[in-house]
């Protein structure tokens, strides 16, 4: 058998390859077809990427309730260590905000999204927003059936925190029931591993598809979305992580120091799951005591992801731009809280940030072939958010010592 890190490299490489094979199937079909062929090819491109898109959307509500469920019970059940948890989910809260709202201002300031204009999928209405109390009667949707589109996802977490909850207040019986939770969270993200042996087909045609539709105009602003988000995900590490370091009591250099590592380890592996051990070891090097990381890293590695944050928003204002709608400032409001919670419920797995960026995407109402288009870069920019959301959880872990004396 191979080692799960191996298997991550050829995931990689079979990602990457069928990234460069699209897009230059896509350029060679734009230059030599007729301009009818090519576009049934296109469209054939198209919906193969399509296929994965809809994968998805099926494993977003299960995926939703059981890893939410299970976090909140796991949370709900450790009422012993109050003053830790509460300090750590302050903190997480806290720095996700913050980098969600970059993602927006990265998105505002540099637009990598416009000039291309890509087509809304047919027959797409842009969602008129409800506001005041509609919005916050749009959260508690009262019909099952409606728990099970992606669109009914913000009232499925409230059903799985009650749910998480409920499993506390049951006392020992409930214990059975919130390891299950877990289980099933696990079978879940395997589920998503199932999906994603199509991820380079999807990559491949999305890739070939837009190739062909929009050119050079895509590459460019893939480039710039990437720039925007490795410079604004890079300002968050360095400037907001020596905040957090320094108010820890600890030289900043110590920190990036001892980071250096796992941050490399999570940039390749792109999973904060696989970084874990990393993470605990440059956390026993800084001094963190055993008993506080032990309950901070693993908590965070699920919970805690920044990079994924700031992600998700910039990548909101990207695919708006793309499509040339546009987004109210009450709906950006509603992405910093949509991405926050996407990210904490983000499976710590290689494209788990992607995947989740459906959910993000239905609150705001936007064409989930966002998906796919984010899917064709995913390897470049899930390196570098995940190397941040793996950091992350060590910064807060040296405020959360220092706090709790
Ligand atoms: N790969 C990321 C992680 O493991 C999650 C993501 O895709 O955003 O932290």
């Amino acid at each position: 058998g191979s080692s799960p890190r191996r298997g991550a490299y050829r995931f990689l490489i079979a990602i990457l390859l069928a990234f460069c094979i699209g897009i230059a199937f896509g350029y060679i079909t734009s230059i030599t077809a007729t301009k009818d062929a090519a576009s049934t090819i296109a469209s054939w491109l198209k919906a193969l990427g399509d296929i994965f898109v809809r994968l998805i959307r099926i494993v977003i509500p299960p995926l939703i309730l059981f890893t939410i469920a299970a976090a909140t019970s796991s949370i709900a059940s450790a009422r012993r260590l109050g003053r830790i948890l509460a300090i750590m989910l302050f903190l997480y809260i806290i720095t996700s905000t913050l980098a969600a709202f970059w993602g927006i201002l990265g998105g505002v300031l540099f637009q990598p999204g416009i000039g291309v204009g890509l087509q809304p999928p047919k027959g797409y209405q842009p969602p008129t927003p409800p506001s005041g109390p509609d919005l916050l009667l749009s959260f508690f949707m009262p019909d099952f059936a409606n728990l099970l589109t992606v669109s009914g996802s913000m009232t499925m977490i409230i059903f799985a925190i009650i749910l998480g909850v409920a499993t506390v207040f049951m006392g020992e019986p409930g214990r059975k029931i919130a390891s299950m939770l877990s289980l099933l969270s696990t079978l879940m993200v395997k589920f998503v591993s199932v999906i994603m042996y199509y991820a380079p087909i999807a990559v491949f045609s999305y890739a070939g598809w837009l190739m062909i539709s929009y050119g050079p105009a895509m590459l460019g602003a893939y480039a710039k979305f990437l720039g925007v988000q490795y410079g604004f995900t890079l300002f968050h590490f360095i400037a907001i992580y020596s905040i957090i370091v320094m108010l820890g009591g600890l030289n900043p250099i110590v920190y990036f120091k001892a980071q250096l590592t796992p941050f490399l380890i999570a940039f390749t592996t792109r999973s904060s799951a696989a970084t874990l051990p990393f993470n605990m070891e440059a956390a026993r090097k800084m001094g963190v005591p055993d008993e506080v990381f032990n309950i901070t890293l693993p908590i965070g590695a699920t919970v805690n992801m920044d990079g994924t944050a700031l992600y998700q928003a910039l990548s909101v204002l990207f695919i708006s731009q793309l499509f040339g709608i546009n987004l109210t400032s009450t709906q950006l409001g509603m992405v910093v809280m949509a991405t926050l919670i996407g990210s904490v419920a983000t499976a710590a797995i290689p494209g788990g940030g992607t995947i989740m960026l459906a959910y993000v995407l239905s609150v705001i109402g936007l064409p989930l072939e966002g998906v796919g288009i984010m899917m064709v870069i995913d390897p470049l920019a899930d390196a570098i958010r995940t190397a941040v959301n793996a950091s992350g959880d060590n910064a807060c872990t040296i405020l959360i010592t220092k706090l709790i004396g």
